[in-house]
């Protein structure tokens, strides 16, 4: 017989599938029976062998069989139903909370039974509570074959629904009445010694008694491998052509020659360092070119990547193309439009954001479509009224904090003339090399990994709340010295209003503790000009102490700053204490920052704040935090189009990744035909993948 493609099997064609439960499955991600076999159990039970009562341990799930000694009803309000048996090794009691009549009547003395539960300390003897059980003649009563598989469930579908679907989908394929495709080349498979998709679902789902629990449950058997490694190649697969589509499009070419860059480097206070350098070169590479350069910079905060943008605006401005800078705050915006005026003349730049409204946003418009060069702003500049003259580069600094969609909305501002702007995104979010060459394998990367010189060693202090008076005399030492200090309000309140509030309590309460301090107030809840005024005060040092939000997380650069004070410390995520300490530090003063905490601390919390204290590495704080919040987070999992893996983990899975990285090349090269294939099987047409 031949075997039908899987694909054309319906999930109601089951028996035990009904309409209603296919819908319910469908929340599940389940919609073909094709999803059913990739549905992978998350754990086992053991029911392939009985064991002996007087062999287990307590806590330990085990199938065992005796007969009934007796059977009774306790005499509890409640009473529960207790059957007491033995296996001649030892007596056991089952007890039931719920029962019915015909259940009791069953259980009479004398009788087999045998029972599958997790074994626990009872007064008199050992119990089970509520056991799966089966009654059974003299005769042998058969075991399971294989393990049998748990699945992940949803409301309202019990798991021997699942399971029982699953029995049957297991079986026609066992039976060859369908079949699953492998698109995994043989060379390939036998390379790695991986078994084909056949075996290893197989095996998966009906695992042989003698299969190593352990390892299944831990997700790293050759058979889950071998499919994490499709899912894996996938991903892959699907942001590498994207890649290869968005080179097909044509870009302006923006080469800049040395004069230029020259005259450029002259004007700076500091020389590049080597890392500047060569980051610098690798885009000036790519934008000569008449493909669109899509190159992601990463850099730790500090690193100094706006030089590094502005180096690429110059071969843009002196093509006579614009260039549009994007950052996610108001303050980080206005920030980047300052500096770029150290750089820059006043005509080649214009500034938008949300708050430029009526005629002044009338002027920037017309500014920005007669050709301005430099256009630096908020997400305020993908308005859909926003029209530039010849868009040449798109700069969009701190990504993470943009939706695919806003980037792409920006992107899509090129297109009128054919042309699409190259691009460059530049984040300080240090995301491990593995999931960094996944999660972006549509980007080329280049990495600032050096600091300029002369900086110091943030020294990090974690300090219960309640030690205020010592944290009160060193924000007075730093500022009796001359330098600036931040007193970060970290509430954790979805409402901005909250934020604000207590930001205002603490700003109101420091003024009257530090009655000799200047102190300057900001949050998002600020009128824009409020905000850069207070800001630009802090920047001037007409202000000793900033009191803030989290608005000041991203980019904000004082360099006279040298301490911060972040309240309720533990309440954050490491890459965002990261960030927020990275406000200081920037200059040559030796700074600290003091992490402040709500006693007691749980043993997490303070192990997660002792990682910021031992360290100011980015790439370490983030690799501590992917193993504790998981990569969605870390690429900001609300985002839709950031990866999201169903079986893979970036940390079990690491070497995994490496060798996908290794194996994707090869198959676009050998195997083109397969590589969609793959994709489909693995991402599903709903399922967006980020374009930028
Ligand atoms: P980030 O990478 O966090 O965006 P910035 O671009 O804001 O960093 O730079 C941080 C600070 O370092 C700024 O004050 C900037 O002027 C300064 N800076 C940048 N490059 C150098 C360098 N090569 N030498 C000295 N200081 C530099
Ligand atoms: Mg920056």
């Amino acid at each position: 017989m031949i075997p039908v493609t899987i694909q054309s099997m319906q999930l109601i064609d089951l028996k035990g599938i009904g309409k209603k439960t296919a819908e319910k499955l469908e929340l599940l991600g389940i919609t073909h029976v094709n999803d059913l076999l990739f549905h992978l159990p998350l754990r086992y039970q053991d029911k392939t062998r009985v064991s002996k009562i007087i062999n287990l341990s307590f806590g330990q799930t085990a199938l065992v069989e005796g007969e009934i000694i007796r059977s009774y009803l306790n005499n509890a309000r409640k009473p529960m139903l207790i059957c007491e048996i033995s296996d001649g090794t030892q007596t056991l009691a089952l007890k039931f909370f719920n029962h019915f009549y015909s259940q009791r009547v069953k259980m009479q003395q004398g009788k087999n039974i045998r029972a599958f539960g997790e074994l626990r300390y009872g007064k008199d003897m050992p119990e089970m509570l509520h056991p799966e059980y089966w009654h059974f003649e003299d005769e042998n009563l058969p075991l399971e074959k294989s393990l049998t598989a748990i699945y992940p469930k949803s409301e309202g579908i019990n798991q021997a629904t699942i399971q029982k679907a699953m029995n049957q989908v297991i079986k026609l394929l066992a039976n060859n009445e369908i079949a699953v495709t492998e698109f995994l080349p043989d060379e390939l498979l036998e390379k790695l010694d991986f078994p084909n998709l056949y075996e290893a679902l197989i095996y998966i789902h009906k695992p042989p008694p003698q299969a190593d629990t352990e390892q299944l449950m831990a997700g790293v058997h050759i058979t889950q491998q071998r499919l994490i490694m499709e899912e894996i190649l996938a991903h892959l697969l699907a942001m590498k052509k994207l890649k290869q589509q968005a080179q097909k499009n044509l870009a302006p070419q923006l080469p800049v020659c040395q004069t230029i860059i020259q005259q450029f480097l002259k004007k700076l206070p500091f020389r590049l360092t080597d890392a500047q350098r060569k980051v610098c070169k690798e885009i000036y590479a790519d934008i000569e070119k008449n493909h669109p350069m899509q190159r992601l910079v990463q850099g730790d905060v500090g690193s100094g990547k706006t030089v590094v943008a502005a180096m690429s605006i110059l071969a843009a401005k002196e093509n006579s193309f614009q260039s549009a800078i994007m950052a996610p705050t108001e303050i980080l915006a206005e920030q980047h439009y300052k500096t770029m005026k150290n750089w820059f003349t006043d005509d080649d730049l214009v500034f938008l954001s949300g708050a430029i409204k009526g005629n002044p946003r009338k002027e920037v418009l017309a500014k920005i479509s007669s050709g301005t060069a430099v256009i630096i702003g908020t997400h305020a500049l993908f308005q859909d009224d926003i029209e530039f003259l010849n868009l040449g580069l798109v700069i969009i600094d701190e990504q993470h904090r943009f939706g695919v969609h806003q980037r792409l909305a920006l992107k899509n501002k090129g297109q009128e003339n054919s042309l699409q702007p190259h691009m460059l995104i530049m984040t300080a979010t240090p995301i491990p090399r593995t999931l960094a060459q996944t999660a972006y394998a549509n980007l080329d990367i280049s990495v600032i990994d050096e600091l300029p010189p002369g900086r110091q060693e943030i020294s990090t202090l974690v300090i219960s709340n309640d030690k205020m008076s010592q944290i009160a005399e060193r924000i007075r030492a730093n500022c009796r010295q001359g330098a600036q200090a931040y007193w970060v309000c970290t509430l954790i309140e979805e409402s901005e209003v909250l934020r604000a509030k207590a930001a205002n309590d603490t700003f109101e309460e420091l003024q009257k503790q530090f009655p000799d301090l200047r102190i300057g107030l900001v949050h998002g809840r600020l009128k824009a000009d409020e905000k850069n005024r207070v800001m630009s005060q802090f920047k001037q040092h007409q202000l000793d102490l900033l009191v803030a939000t989290t608005v000041i997380e991203v980019g904000v650069d004082v360099p006279n700053a040298s301490l911060m004070v972040i309240e309720n410390a533990e309440r954050l995520g490491l890459s965002q204490l990261h960030q927020l300490r990275g406000r200081v530090g920037r200059g040559n003063k030796k700074s600290h920052c003091v992490l402040m905490y709500q006693s007691p601390l749980g043993d997490v919390a303070r192990q997660r704040l002792d990682i910021m204290r031992s360290t100011n590495d980015g790439f370490v704080i983030a690799r501590e935090d992917l193993k504790i919040r998981g990569a969605g987070e870390l690429l900001g999992s609300k985002q839709k189009g950031s990866v999201r893996f169903r079986l893979a983990d970036i940390d079990r899975d690491k070497h995994l990744f490496q060798t996908a990285q290794n194996i994707a090349g090869e198959l676009i090269q050998n195997h083109p035909e397969t590589c969609q294939n793959i994709i489909d099987r693995w991402i599903t047409a709903n399922e967006e993948v980020s374009n930028v």
